[in-house]
């Protein structure tokens, strides 16, 4: 199975989410890994919409070395495209189209690198999602359906340009309500205005950083993305909303990012959660990732330096799910191509991460740790 080919393939599949409509992938590789000897199980998450989990070679007293990564894309935009987003043209050095570098070049990376290695002791597990673009919907009925195996280390070939990054920081995004009581504007005084109420808040969150720093990953932040309130210029307007995104460190807890959040804007703003996950990071002296990450310096001249990665990742579902099982996000794909019009993957990047894949496999001893 070569690299190019099979991200050329998985490009055909037009999986953008929304709808996600996985369904066709997922049977396409199930049968290719059925075909080298894994066992298959799909995971549904509703009508046309699965995750793959595959395993090969499992066993009781050693761990697995797992990979996953997501099958669907975001949507295309407006602009036009220069190559058809599902042609999988190859040009340039480069395959185009929607999915190439976030993230169906990497799935075809370490499914190449698993297809053509021995399976290693402890066995591999492959966990394919759908629904990631949209809160890892896929990643979370995974875990939901349980069953999971031993998994000692677990690899997300989200687009790093093949640098061995060991973190990422965690979401929390709120949604924040302030409700009051409307009467007409000419009469201001007989109302409660939510719009000057939000406000209020919002001036105390200026600035808010909302937990710790990391020597890494750096500072916590918050962003007040959305606002909307008020119907018409002349009521009191009843109600605003607003769309706040904290991003956390590790170390950070969400919890009390939340209190030091109600702290500030008070108890009377109601909080609703729209996204909560977690920061991942291991610790870059693990031996496991001081090894892979010797190997991508090696084979794709990566800086070998730890480093987070600005968006978050399947990983803030399963490695948790998996007790804080030791994470390492690579991939060929750049993130600046991610979400792109124009998308695309650099051929020798892909033949790289395959390569690091490779010696990964290579290296796992299966021992618990
Ligand atoms: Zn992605």
């Amino acid at each position: 199975m070569d690299v190019i080919e099979l991200t050329r393939k998985l490009i055909a599949f037009d999986t953008i989410n929304p709808p996600g409509d996985e369904a066709a992938v997922m049977a396409f590789l199930k049968e290719l890994l059925e075909g080298a000897g894994f066992d298959c199980r799909l995971v549904e998450n509703g009508e046309r919409r699965c995750s793959l989990v595959a395993t090969k070679g499992l066993s009781a007293d050693a761990s697995a070395l797992a990979f996953t990564g997501h099958l669907d894309t975001v949507p295309l935009g407006d602009a036009p495209w220069e190559h058809p987003p599902h042609a999988g043209v190859v040009a340039d050095g480069r395959v185009h189209g929607r999915g190439s570098a976030d993230m169906k070049g990497g799935v075809a990376a370490f499914l190449c690198a698993v297809l053509e290695s021995p399976t290693p002791p402890g066995g591999i597990v492959l966990l394919l999602t759908g629904g990631e673009e949209t809160g890892s919907e896929g990643a979370k009925a995974i875990v939901k359906a349980g069953g999971l195996p031993k998994i000692g280390a677990l690899v997300v070939a989200e687009p790093t340009d093949n640098r061995a990054v060991p973190g990422h920081k965690g979401a929390l995004w709120l949604r924040l309500k302030a409700r009051g009581v409307t009467s007409h504007g000419s009469m201001p005084q007989e109302g409660v205005n939510a719009v000057i109420g939000m406000a209020h808040a919002l001036v105390a969150i200026d600035g808010f950083v909302p937990g710790p720093s990391h020597p890494v990953m750096g500072l916590c932040t918050s962003n007040v993305g959305t606002i909307r309130g008020g119907l018409n210029t002349n009521s009191v307007p009843d109600f605003c909303e607003v769309a706040l995104d904290m991003r956390s460190v590790a170390g950070a807890d969400h919890a009390s990012m939340r209190a030091a959040l109600i702290e500030r804007i008070g108890s009377r703003i109601e909080l609703e959660t729209i996204v909560d996950l977690p920061a991942v990071w291991t610790d870059p002296e693990d031996p496991w990732i001081a090894a892979i990450t010797a190997h991508a310096a090696k084979l794709a001249s990566t800086d070998p330096e730890p480093s987070s990665v600005p968006y978050f990742t399947d990983a803030s579902v399963f490695t948790p799910a998996l007790d804080n099982v030791r994470t390492i996000i690579l991939g060929p794909g750049e993130a600046e191509m991610a979400h792109k019009t124009d998308e695309s993957v650099s051929v020798v990047r892909l033949q790289q991460a395959q390569a690091i894949f490779a010696a990964a496999i290579a290296d796992w001893t299966g021992e618990l740790s």
